[in-house]
């Protein structure tokens, strides 16, 4: 009978392995593939390739630094 219990906690521990690694590659392509729209343009940009400005704790992405001067001016005018 122990035997069949520590066969069914191998066996438990074994999914486990098993089943962490497809979620890790799950997350990395999620988060690889995310996208923020550009604020001025409306333009969706992959982080990889955004300009990222913070303004009031916020961050916001950018297709280019011409959104981002754009942006700001817009919100020094508010
Ligand atoms: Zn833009």
């Amino acid at each position: 009978m122990k035997f069949l219990i520590w066969a069914l906690l191998g066996y438990l521990v074994y999914r486990m392995f098993v089943g962490k690694a497809p979620q890790k590659i799950e997350k990395q392509e999620k988060s690889a593939a995310e996208t923020f729209q550009d604020p001025v343009c409306g333009v969706y940009i992959a982080e990889a390739d955004a300009v990222v400005g913070r303004l009031e704790g916020k961050r916001y992405h950018f297709c280019s630094m011409e959104c981002l001067r754009k942006f700001e001016a817009l919100q020094q005018r508010q």
